[in-house]
């Protein structure tokens, strides 16, 4: 299945968002076994399209396409050192297709900040910092191996060379992520066979208060860094969404109404980390079952790296 990682610092609203997550997994009927791990847990992916397939075909049931989600606690400054459980939680994310990485932009002097403050660039640069000295030991391992074979005349190794020691390391060594490095179609092949941390599709998910999805300085810094790297942003508020869950489904609706909100921020998240790994969806549709079924658009490495500037500032995608 298709995974896709959370996350961040410590306190930021990780599990929260998990488990509303699992929790909208569980009221699909039609996935009994939600939480696969303590950690992991099957979702469906809501789509407004096979809504409107099933209110024409009327069939016993419908059944969505899935994603995985996959709460990776424990990161913190000096994981890449094996500072916490360190590498064995960079080994988690190396597993996975896509990362969410959670921020915290909620104010809340009942919940500790592990540095005191809030400030989301600081905390999204702890993390990345950890992410990228990790893959910066990666290169470095295989530029050793590659130099001897490069030396035989190994046209790929030849290749790779030239890859890590111009480009890969240079921007590693910035503190910069491999997802934002320009390659053509040869490297980005070459990129893959590394499975760089940096090199995966990102979002950030901008975890704010009830009140704090508009004129919030915290978003907005996480907005603008996020248009530079071409990422998205999803502004949720986690502890809402950890209300809305626990709702039957017509209060459900009346209460989003209530705040204003069309459907619940879950299905944002879902449908952002569900674009982002560039999927595509077709429907079978029949008298039993309406079914979502998920292939792959094109064959496209899920850490090609990308272009900041082809993509649009930070809105989620619909
Ligand atoms: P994690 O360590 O990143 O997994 O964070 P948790 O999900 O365990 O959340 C840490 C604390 O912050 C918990 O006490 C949550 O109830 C609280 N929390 C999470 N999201 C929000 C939020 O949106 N607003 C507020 N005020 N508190 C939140």
């Amino acid at each position: 299945g298709i995974k896709c990682g959370i996350v961040g610092l410590p306190n930021v609203g990780k599990s929260t968002l998990f488990n509303a997550l699992t929790k909208a997994g569980i009221e699909a009927q039609n996935f009994p076994f939600c939480t696969i791990e303590p950690n992991a847990g099957v979702v469906p992916v809501p789509d407004p399209r096979q809504d409107k397939i099933a209110a024409i075909v009327k069939p016993d049931k419908t059944i969505a396409t899935t994603m995985e989600f996959v709460d990776i606690a424990g990161l913190v400054a000096g994981a890449s050192k094996g500072e916490g459980l360190g590498n064995q939680f960079l080994a988690n994310i190396r597993e996975t297709d896509a990362i969410a990485h959670v921020v915290r932009c909620f104010e809340d002097p009942n919940v500790i900040h592990v540095a005191n403050a809030i400030d989301p660039l600081a905390d999204i640069e702890i993390i990345n910092t950890e992410l990228a000295l990790s893959d910066l030991e990666s290169c470095e391992k295989r530029l050793q191996k590659v130099v001897r074979t490069a030396k035989s005349g190994d046209k790929e190794s030849v290749a790779m060379k030239s890859l890590l020691e111009d480009k890969l390391l240079p921007h590693l060594n910035e503190v910069q992520p491999v997802r934002s490095l320009m390659v053509n179609d040869t490297e980005a092949e070459l990129i893959k066979t590394l499975h760089l941390l940096t090199a995966k599709p990102t979002m950030y998910i901008a975890n704010v208060a009830e009140d704090g999805f508009e004129e919030n300085p915290h978003l907005t810094a996480v907005e603008t860094l996020a248009a530079e790297e071409g990422a998205q942003v999803v502004a949720i508020c986690n502890k809402l969404e950890e209300e809305i869950i626990e709702l039957e489904e017509d209060e459900k609706l009346e209460f989003l109404e209530t705040i204003g909100m069309e459907e619940p921020g879950l299905n944002r998240v879902i449908r952002a980390a569900y674009q982002l790994l560039d999927l595509q969806t077709y429907f079978t549709a029949g008298p039993k079952e309406v079914r979502a079924w998920t292939s792959s658009r094109r064959h496209r490495s899920t850490s090609r790296p990308c272009h900041p500037h082809r993509f649009p500032k930070g809105v989620y995608p619909r």
